[in-house]
């Protein structure tokens, strides 16, 4: 893949992500798949190598590595599995986020340094039964009492939900105002009330572990209300926008790993009297493979740059998350067919990036949700 532009610090962080992947993630991918439980301990590795805080800045903590540095990363643990660096990627661009752009002093105090470090486990809890792809649908309530918020409601598919210690929950303060009545609370897991459902069993990324959460007459105390109240998802969507690169990033590694894959079984498997990589099928496939990678690459990279540039970013963030997701999902289906029947088998990491693609055309806004972006931006 092209990284000409990267600068010298840029392909150093890169190489170091990429060794981590292959030395400790790699090697215990599939296992970790098919046991369906996230390796925890990998929170506080990843944080004792700085990168949970690669895009925090550095008066919290963090190593101010910005967008570009952060998509890097995003591409290369993903490249190692996908589940790993989903619940990685919830925990610091989402959860730990929102504290960052929307908390106050106190509450960076609070949190940050632990979820830098990987000591505490956020999830970000948006989605509920109603509420999916239409984001004004939050029902889950939180009604003022004094200085608490009372919560009721429950949250769906919530990725890290079965260990987090913490969770950043979008709530309805005024439900009349629709989005512009919902706001962003921390709930601490011990707080009375929350249960959270055994991790459901999914299609794919076995590792990540998600649950349904419910509160039940939670007393949360009105201090941890992230952001003003009623603006605080709104607010929240601005910033995570961000997001939509990293889960590009995260397209493009695992595209990566899909190609990788095919190329080495296109080697060494011989058919015809030589390897299959001889014949022009099999070539093109792999062509246009890299090929296409290489330019949802260059479309992350070019967002992730325009947001270290202060500069507008939606729209190329819009075109590179639909493009690398659905370009994500081609390779992972062509890697798998030129796998053949040992592609299929249950060992095989070719059948698990089959299964752990589609997610990424779903999650960070489904690629309608990109579309309309997009098309908003034409004027359309
Ligand atoms: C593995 C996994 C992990 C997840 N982790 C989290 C998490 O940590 N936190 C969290 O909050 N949520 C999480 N989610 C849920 C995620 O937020 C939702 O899947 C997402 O918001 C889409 O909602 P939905 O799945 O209910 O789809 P729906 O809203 O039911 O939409 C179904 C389909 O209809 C399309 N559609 C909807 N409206 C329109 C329209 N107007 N025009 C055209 N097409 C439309 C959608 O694009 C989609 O293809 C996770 C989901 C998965 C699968």
């Amino acid at each position: 893949m092209s990284d000409a532009f990267l600068s010298p610090e840029e392909i150093q962080f890169r190489d170091s992500v990429r060794a981590f992947a292959d030395r400790e993630i790699i090697p215990n991918a599939t296992r970790w798949d098919m046991e369906e439980k996230y390796p925890q301990e990998l929170f506080q590795k990843v944080g004792a190598l700085g990168w949970l805080g690669c895009a925090f800045p550095e008066e919290v903590g963090g190593s101010g590595g910005g967008a570009l540095l952060y998509a890097i990363m995003c591409c290369e643990l993903t490249r190692g599995s996908t589940a790993i660096a989903l619940g990685l990627y919830v925990h610091s661009a989402l959860a730990g986020s929102a504290i960052l752009h929307l908390g106050n002093e106190e509450q960076h105090r609070q949190y940050l340094p632990d979820v830098i470090a990987g000591k505490k486990i956020g999830c970000w809890a948006y989605a509920e039964p109603g509420a999916g792809a239409d984001v004004s649908r939050v029902a889950t309530r939180a009604v003022r009492d004094g200085d608490h918020y009372i919560l009721n409601g429950s949250k769906l598919y919530i990725t890290n939900s079965p260990f987090a210690d913490f969770m950043v929950v979008v709530v309805s303060t005024n439900p009349e105002q629709g989005i512009k009545g919902m706001s962003v609370i921390i709930v601490e897991r011990d707080t009375p009330g929350v249960s959270v459902s055994e991790p459901f069993k999914k299609l794919g990324m076995g590792a990540s572990e998600m649950a349904e959460i419910v509160f039940d007459d939670c007393r949360i105390p009105v201090a941890n209300l992230l952001g003003p109240e009623d603006k605080g998802f709104i607010l929240a969507l601005k910033v995570l926008t961000l997001g939509r690169i990293a889960a590009a990033a995260q397209a493009v590694g695992l595209g990566r790993a899909a190609l990788e894959e095919a190329t080495s079984y296109a080697r060494d498997r011989v058919q015809f009297g030589k390897p299959l990589v001889g014949h022009q099928f099999v070539r093109f496939t792999l062509a246009d493979m890299a090929t296409r990678l290489e330019a949802a690459w260059q479309l992350t990279i070019n967002a992730a740059r325009l947001v270290d540039a202060g500069l507008p970013f939606d729209t190329e963030a819009a075109m590179a998350k639909l493009f690398a997701t659905e370009t994500c999902t081609w390779a992972c289906e062509r890697a798998l067919h030129l796998c053949g029947a040992q592609g299929y088998m249950r060992e095989s990491a070719a059948q698990r990036f089959y299964r752990d693609c589609k997610v990424m055309e779903l999650g960070e806004g489904t690629s309608e949700v990109q579309r309309e972006t997009i098309a908003r931006s034409l004027g359309g």
